[in-house]
């Protein structure tokens, strides 16, 4: 496999999904899976640990873990809210656990019921579990920065409230931390600004992601931003699915075909076989409903005549 600059890190299977109702198989998700990793994408986020009560869709991600783990090369990401669900997926072996941490305490009380003190214990605690581990199998511990550019309880949320929660995150044992736009609040400068008020706060090595929603038509200027500023990973969903009901014809995540589409353009290797790519949107076509919307351009008007990705 040749060299990446961009890691475009599939979120669809548990961001896009999320949000749907009707549960997709999980022998569908498996082949999605499948698919996206035989087009050369190298991380998955399969799934959420979450119970199976609250989120009936991503029950089986458990499975899901395990069925990814058997493709090689690829790195399986999960989401956990807490430690139990950070047990179950060391349980399962994954290989990036990441917890979300709504910078706006108001969020975090009103969306998981814990103060910040609780989440940070949280933290600490599942770092201990991992470090409890023989060292060639810990997972990789992110602490994701939610709402950090706005919240829809909150508004504004200073650099301030940012950095410090950064602090506590990585204070608590987190090895990373990842810019989290849960509500399409970010634009391509408040990218620039606090990617680079973290860096220089905590140095580079510590934050190297980007989560972005499209909901008011920033995706993907904010993600050139993003890797025009210095940032190596960037999540995206396949056709965009999991979008924001308020704000119709919005995608959800960026869609991964047109950012895969941008990136490779602009001579950025992803790893990604674009023709690849858009041909397992038909997998995720046929296993939702009619009336989930796909997004995305490049699927819709195909590949420039001549395009060709950089070998
Ligand atoms: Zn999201």
């Amino acid at each position: 496999m040749s060299a990446i600059d961009i890691t475009v890190s599939e979120v669809g299977p548990r961001d896009g999904l999320q949000s749907i109702q009707p549960v997709m198989a999980t022998e569908a998700k498996k082949a999605w899976i499948t698919a996206l990793h035989g087009a050369g994408v190298p991380e998955i986020e399969v799934g959420s640990f979450v119970p199976a009560t609250v989120l009936p869709q991503l029950a089986d991600t458990a499975e899901l873990v395990a069925h990814a783990r058997t493709l090689t090369g690829l790195t399986v990401a999960v989401l956990v809210p807490n430690l139990r669900g950070a047990r179950d997926a060391i349980a399962a072996g994954a290989h990036k656990i990441t917890i979300p941490l709504s910078v706006s305490e108001t969020h975090s009380l009103r969306n998981v019921r814990r103060t910040h003190a609780q989440m940070y214990e949280a933290v600490a605690a599942i770092a201990e579990a991992i470090t409890a581990l023989p060292v060639d199998q810990r997972p990789l511990l992110e602490g994701g920065l939610s709402t950090a550019f706005g919240c829809t309880l909150e508004g504004r949320i200073s650099e301030a409230q940012v950095l410090r929660a950064a602090e506590q995150l990585l204070a608590a044992g987190c090895d990373e931390v990842g810019l989290s736009d849960t509500t399409g609040y970010a634009d391509p400068r408040s990218v620039r600004r606090l990617t680079q008020a973290i860096w220089d706060r905590f140095g580079h090595k510590v934050l190297t992601g980007i989560h972005l929603h499209n909901t008011r038509g920033q995706g993907l200027a904010c993600a050139l931003a993003a890797v025009e500023t210095g940032l190596t990973t960037v999540d995206a969903s396949m056709g965009g699915i999991g979008g924001c009901p308020f704000a119709p014809g919005a995608s959800g995540n960026i869609v991964t075909e047109d950012l895969v589409f941008m990136l490779e353009a602009m001579g950025l290797r992803t790893g990604i076989d674009l023709e690849k790519l858009l041909q397992v949107r038909q997998i995720v076509r046929n296993a939702l409903p009619d009336d989930i919307a796909l997004y995305g351009f490049t699927p819709e008007a195909g590949l420039p005549k001549g395009f060709r990705q950089a070998p």
